[in-house]
């Protein structure tokens, strides 16, 4: 088969590879599409993938090729969408369901060959099964749609209250898309791009913000307040998506006193506070709260189940706008160069992995 290997910084290789066969319990995937996470920026950019050469790409969804032995409930043909997480089910956080803090776990695309190909290899587990008619593209942006899922149900957001995204990225967007589905009241987005924000709005964002502008601080705290729902000021939650020192900030100034702050953004460089700013999760009495990656109970649980439905009976879309490029994945060795042009990185890169 064909496949992109990453052999270091900026070095993606579009070569002939042996097609990986199925072993027990094993199903192979023909990929359809794949998705350019942001987590694989710095694996295709600055080398720091786990190991070198790789078969990159934990986004995807595709069409079941070939079944190995034991495995039971796939046909050929039949489409998949792919949970890219393989917990250990023997550590602590294992045996209690809590397969995102699994302390052994392997992940498809980074710690082991992923997406970026014509065909994968994955155990039976770790696919989802879809409806015949659903799209398989816009399939490859389930797995960061589980992932805002996940964050919110973290967080205990709850119908009738309001809520602040910042960030208005992937997971951003997902993010506005389950508040608006889950009855927030108010779902303001904050972000840099106003394309993004435009989107936002059109897919349930009451008002979008650009921190561009100046006193965007004060006019979206202005919206809660005009809202009537948070007398106080700020939003009662507040998820954090963009995985920067000053999308990290902005979240702590919008969230509401005894509010809660979601940190769903990878952190990509080191992040220091100043005193006022670090005391505002003392002042505000804030409830900070982790979020990372996505799984549930019974694997692969209620994010996965729960995402895979709302795309098929449309309430969560995978609007084309999301989309900021599709590459034909034998076109994979141009990916360094498109992802040094910052635009294409406000949404997400899919490759066609059937060109
Ligand atoms: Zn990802
Ligand atoms: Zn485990």
């Amino acid at each position: 088969m064909k496949a992109a290997m990453a052999y270091g910084p900026a070095d993606i290789r579009w070569e002939e590879v042996d097609t990986p066969e199925p072993k027990a319990g094993e199903v192979r995937v023909r990929v359809s599409a794949c998705g350019v996470c942001g987590s694989d920026i710095p694996r295709i950019l600055n080398g720091t993938a786990h190991y070198y050469p790789i078969v990159l790409g934990h986004e995807f969804a595709g069409t079941v090729d070939a079944i190995g032995a034991e495995v039971e409930g796939f046909c050929p043909g039949n489409r998949v969408a792919v949970i890219p997480l393989i917990p250990c089910m023997e550590c602590a956080a294992c045996r209690k369901g809590q397969y995102s803090l699994c302390s052994k776990y392997s992940f498809v695309g980074s710690r082991r060959s992923g997406g970026y190909a014509e065909y994968a290899v994955l155990p039976a587990e770790n696919l989802l099964r879809l409806q015949e008619s659903t799209d398989l593209m816009n399939a490859a942006l389930l797995e960061p749609a589980t992932v805002a899922l996940h964050g919110i149900r973290k967080s205990g957001f709850s119908r009738n209250h309001t809520a602040c995204v910042v960030g208005g990225g992937t997971v951003g967007t997902f993010c506005t898309q389950w508040l608006r589905i889950e009855g927030a009241s108010e779902i303001t987005v904050i972000g840099r791009n106003q394309n993004r924000l435009d989107l936002n709005q059109r897919l349930g964002a009451d008002a979008v913000f650009t921190s561009l502008a100046e006193d965007y601080i004060k006019k979206a705290l202005a919206a809660a307040e005009i809202s009537g729902s948070s007398k106080d000021g700020g939003y009662e939650y507040v998820f954090e998506c963009g995985g920067t020192p000053e999308t990290v900030r902005i979240a702590l100034q919008m969230a509401a006193p005894q509010g809660t702050v979601c940190l769903l953004g990878t952190i990509n460089n080191e992040i220091t506070f100043t005193k006022a700013e670090w005391e505002q999760i003392l002042r505000k009495e804030l409830k900070l709260c982790g979020s990372w990656m996505s799984g549930g109970r019974p694997y692969p649980g209620e994010d996965w189940v729960r995402t895979v439905e709302c795309y098929e009976n449309g309430s969560l879309q995978v609007d084309p706008k999301m989309i900021s490029l599709k590459l034909p994945l034998s076109e994979a060795e141009r990916l360094p160069a498109i992802l040094q042009d910052k635009e294409y990185r406000t949404g997400r890169i899919i490759l066609d992995c059937r060109k």
